[in-house]
């Protein structure tokens, strides 16, 4: 029998907005090596996955608390009060389905329609699409290779209007790697207090800086009282694919993207859950192994990329380079595409982050050793062909 299409389409609101550009890189040829993604090379470390172990065989395997389980958000406290001196209490503290449901549940307890973002760029591309899927306008707050990717007063104050509601900070960034001084966010907190303005800072890199200093946004008072700090678990402690991650703010703030979180995903999943308490309890050490190695894979892929002659900022956290690539003569787009067909290498060109970015690439080192030499013999081979 003949069965007609169907007719019904998605909504506007989701034919208004693209697929994220980035989800071009997650399925490869098996041949191709990536350095295209956002994810730590390694497993989630044997000890921390121990705990989810041993939480399904306890039969710990119902709904958890919505916001989470108590002992995993008085740890998240203790953790944040240590590592970072952040002042949160367990009222505090929201346990999510990764940080980007975090992000989507304050953007939809927040935003009314044509409300403005600030997002600074190049910026993770998801920010644009939950944006926009919530409603909200993105207004860009460009950086420059200049100053270090890091975000100026002035520029911050050229991006509000008083439509303003929300700001969002990722520093560490991604996909420039940038950090910033305690100074230079003390100049934005200035701009900020004009501003009705509620804070979207996303800490997920937080344990990955190698200066050793996380600075923060959030370590001025009158800042975090109108904050929320985004963070998980996915990048520290290699644990992508549990989907874990929390949301702090002060109590009144919380108190709406809690519900908003209950009604999507009723609850963060426990099991992910008792491991990520595993890994706050007793995976200190292998959470710095992890940021040992990431050191050596930053230097290691710097040196290859200054060989190849392509401008670098050396950045302060994350697990990303963003080299500008015009000495190839070659745009981001162009390049990224024959690199992945002809030197089997996958990179993430520039515009997949900001339109403007079309000279730039992401790298990704969050690979093994082996890994990152063998691309770049192969990125060095193909550049050395098309060149000659
Ligand atoms: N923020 C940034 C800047 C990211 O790069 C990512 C993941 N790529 C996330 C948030 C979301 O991480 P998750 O949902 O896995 O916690």
């Amino acid at each position: 029998m003949f069965m007609r299409r169907h007719a019904v389409k998605g909504s506007e609101q989701v034919r208004a907005i693209q697929a994220p550009k980035m989800t071009r890189f997650f399925d490869l040829a098996p041949d191709i090596i990536s350095l295209g993604l956002g994810e730590p090379g390694f497993p989630t470390p044997a000890s921390i996955s121990a705990g989810g172990i041993s939480a399904i065989q306890a039969g710990q395997t119902g709904y958890p608390p919505s916001r989470g389980y108590p002992e995993l958000r008085q740890e998240i406290c203790d953790y944040l009060f240590r590592k970072f001196e952040y002042p949160y209490s367990p009222e505090e503290v929201l346990v999510t389905v990764g940080g980007s449901l975090g992000i989507d549940c304050i953007l939809r307890a927040f935003l009314n329609p044509g409300d403005e973002v600030v997002v600074p760029t190049p910026s993770y591309g998801y920010y644009e699409s939950i944006i926009r899927l919530s409603g909200g306008t993105v207004v860009p707050a460009p950086t420059y290779a200049d100053c270090e990717w890091k975000l100026t007063a002035e520029t911050l104050k050229k991006s509000i209007s008083s439509r303003t509601k929300v700001i969002f900070l990722n520093y560490p960034n991604n996909p420039t790697g940038s950090t910033m001084e305690k100074e230079e966010f003390a100049a934005l907190v200035d701009v900020i207090q004009e501003t009705q303005a509620i804070i979207v800072s996303d800490e997920i890199y937080a344990e990955l800086t190698y200066s050793g200093k996380h600075n923060s946004i959030l370590s001025f008072p009158s800042i975090k009282e109108r904050a929320f700090l985004v963070s998980g678990f996915s990048k520290s402690m290699a644990m992508t694919g549990w989907r874990i991650g929390y949301v702090c703010a002060p109590a009144s703030l919380l108190e709406p993207v809690a519900l908003v979180h209950s009604i999507a995903a009723l609850c963060a999943p426990g099991i992910a859950q008792a491991a990520a308490l595993e890994g706050l309890k007793n995976g200190r050490e292998a959470i710095d192994n992890m940021l040992h190695e990431y050191r050596r894979l930053r230097e290691y892929t710097l040196g290859r990329i200054q060989s190849l002659g392509w401008e670098c900022n050396a950045p302060g956290g994350a697990f990303y380079l963003w080299p500008d690539i015009r000495s190839t003569g070659l745009d981001a787009e162009c390049f990224a595409q024959r690199l992945r067909d002809e030197g089997r290498v996958a990179v993430v060109p520039g515009t997949v982050f900001g339109e403007a970015y079309q000279y730039h690439l992401r790298i990704s080192y969050a690979c093994s050793m082996e890994i990152l030499e063998k691309a770049f013999d192969q990125i060095e081979a193909f550049c050395s062909v098309f060149s000659s």
